[in-house]
């Protein structure tokens, strides 16, 4: 065991601040990790401030951050895939029982057994929980350690492992494709990487948004359209006419305003996790077969395959890096939907902490 210094909340009403960690050395399969940025995801914000009650409870002290981009300082034995020097992610997941079921089938999100990067029970014993990215470094099995696109610009890739991926994966589910018409709901950190996937694969991408000051940036970052949602009018031009909908807001909003966007058997998936709960109604799903899912973040393959894609497609995250001493700030700014378009946290700045 060793100990690197982190961010961490002691409580649902108390700020980030700094706080020595416990981190295991690596088993024979583990990765060591020295962090060089972290995204700011808004379930930092949930977790942080336990709004997910007794479903997910938080175990303070959270250390928040599951965005992660660093260089491998240290393997272990049985290391294959990574060797010291390399630029490598770690997103949501960082184990899970590779027999069951559901990892066998490369999508370890499902599996009961999941370790997700932070306030998940640390099986090893290190810690109460699992800490997150908001810290030096950190010790992952290497079966959940990604290979980085050389090409990409580090700040902007951190934000790929959980935004990107959790965008990504129910548009490839759902099939977006060339000459399908595709709604992006909400520009922020999940909303923009869809934008920018949707638009990577050729559909028309049409971005809602409540926040009129948007629209020159959604279209930058890649929207054919915007429509400002507060506007009746401007909803009401759309009907009937999407292929597919991707919903990222964090918060309640009328879900059956979008359904109706939906063509016939069109689907709309829902990412954004509000607390509060949604009312649909059920003649908004029946008039037009239309179907409403939920997605959960992506499997450990699929993230792979996004990250080269984005290689590929040369995307990263619209990214504002920041020192961890502003981290308390750039919550309260997430919380008003005041980020272009993801905070990303430049790692050395926990040196001066
Ligand atoms: P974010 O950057 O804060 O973006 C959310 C966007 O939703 C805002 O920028 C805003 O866009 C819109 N919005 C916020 N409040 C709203 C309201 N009251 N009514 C209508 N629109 C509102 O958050 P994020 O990091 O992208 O995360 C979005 C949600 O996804 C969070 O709840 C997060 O926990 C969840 N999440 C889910 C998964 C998963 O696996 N399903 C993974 C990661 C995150 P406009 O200003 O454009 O309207
Ligand atoms: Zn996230």
């Amino acid at each position: 065991m060793y100990i690197t210094k982190a961010y961490a909340a002691t409580s649902a009403a108390s700020p980030l601040a700094p706080l020595s960690i416990p981190r295991r050395d690596p088993y024979a399969n583990d990765v060591k990790i020295e962090i060089l940025f972290c995204g700011v995801c808004h379930s930092d914000i949930h977790h942080v401030r336990d709004e997910f009650g007794s479903a997910m409870p938080t175990v303070y002290p959270i250390v928040p951050g599951h965005e992660i981009v660093g260089r491998v300082a240290a393997v272990g034995p049985g290391v294959t895939r990574h060797k010291v020097g390399d630029i490598v992610a770690v997103g949501c997941l960082v184990d899970a029982d590779p027999t069951c079921p559901h990892c066998k089938a490369n999508r370890e999100q499902y599996s009961p057994t999941k370790v997700l990067t932070y306030n998940s029970p640390d099986k090893h014993g290190t810690a109460s929980a699992t800490y997150g990215g908001y810290s030096e470094s950190i010790v992952v099995d290497e079966h959940f350690v990604l290979r980085v696109p050389e090409n990409l610009d580090l700040a902007g890739v951190a934000p790929l492992v959980c935004a990107g991926i959790t965008s990504y994966s129910p548009i490839r589910r759902w099939g977006v494709k060339a000459g399908q018409k595709v709604g992006i709901v909400g520009l922020g950190g999940l909303g923009h990487m869809g934008v920018k996937f949707a638009r990577a694969l050729g559909a028309h991408v049409v971005l809602f948004t409540t926040s009129p000051s948007k629209k020159e940036d959604a279209l930058r970052v890649g929207a054919h359209e915007v429509v400002v949602s507060r506007n009746p009018e401007e909803m009401q031009a759309h009907v009937d006419s999407f292929d597919f909908i991707l919903d990222t807001v964090s918060a309640p909003h009328d879900l059956n305003a979008y359904l109706s966007l939906l063509h016939p058997e069109g689907n709309l998936t829902l990412v954004g996790a509000s607390v509060d709960k949604i009312d649909v109604s059920a003649y908004s799903l029946i008039w037009g077969s239309r179907s409403l899912s939920g997605s959960l973040i992506g499997g450990i393959a699929e993230t792979q395959e996004m990250l080269d894609f984005c290689g590929k497609h040369n995307i990263t995250s619209d990214v504002e890096v920041i020192a961890v001493q502003d981290i308390n700030n750039a919550y309260v700014r997430l919380e008003k939907g005041d980020v272009k378009y993801r905070f990303s946290i430049d790692m050395a700045t926990l040196k001066h902490a």
